[in-house]
């Protein structure tokens, strides 16, 4: 899933600026996995927009409204009244939910309510963790399910560093050693033999480093 945070009630007054109608506008995938953006946390975040606002003496009505993907058109499509009732959009999707919403409504302002900080797991209960860099070329068969791109600190493709203090990354002590995990899981495996293979310096054309990408499935065009 995509992680993010909702961002600073502070930072979201300051950008809302000048709105006088304002609606919220949720997504109930990633966002609401995460507790940045789905439907509780709309009504918290207009709660406490309402109540600051009151506070400073500013007249702003707030409308909360959630689809179920903001990335998707046939979902963006179903907030198209609640868009056209408010003069300013607060979006507690991720960046690419805010941007598919302002393209569709090209001359609502459709401003950003969260960070989007990485594509992730939940790792246990609250606690969210980085795994994947969507590189474009994935490798995980090589490193026994286990991304080093993403999850060893210097990106080692070919062995640890060795500096790892009981398996704990001599760069980041809150994080695992990435290849203890992949030695640990190739030994689970039956394949350490996998070590032997060079891994050539990553090309990264394939990553966003080549610039934004586009993926073309012509068999589901209509
Ligand atoms: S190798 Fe690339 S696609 Fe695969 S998990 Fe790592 S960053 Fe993601
Ligand atoms: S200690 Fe492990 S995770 Fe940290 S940089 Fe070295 S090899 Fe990578």
């Amino acid at each position: 899933m995509i992680v993010g945070e909702q961002k600073p009630i502070a930072e979201i007054k300051k950008i809302v600026g000048t709105a006088r109608k304002l609606l919220i506008l949720g997504c109930g995938t990633c966002v609401k996995t995460c507790f940045a953006g789905g439907e509780d946390e709309v009504a918290t975040l207009a709660s406490a927009l309402r109540l600051a606002f009151k506070k400073d003496g500013k007249e702003i009505e707030i409308e909360e409204f959630t689809v179920e993907r903001q990335c998707e058109d046939e979902f963006i499509a179903e907030s198209a009244s609640a868009i056209a009732r408010n003069d300013t959009v607060l979006s507690l999707a991720c960046g690419a939910g805010v941007q598919a919403v302002a393209r569709r409504f090209f001359r609502t302002p459709v401003l950003p309510g969260v960070n989007t900080m990485f594509i992730g797991v939940l790792e246990r209960q609250g606690v969210f963790t980085e795994e994947c860099s969507g590189c474009g070329n994935c490798e995980l068969a090589i490193f026994g399910g286990v991304c080093p791109i993403t999850r060893c600190s210097k990106k080692l493709l070919n062995g640890p560093c060795g500096g790892s203090i009981q398996g704990i990354c001599e760069v980041n002590p809150e994080i695992e050693c990435a290849w203890q995990l992949i030695i640990q899981r190739l030994t689970a495996l039956g394949q350490l033999d996998n070590l032997r293979i060079y891994i050539p310096p990553k090309n990264w054309s394939s990553s966003n480093a080549g610039g934004p990408r586009k993926l073309i499935r012509e068999d589901h065009f209509i």
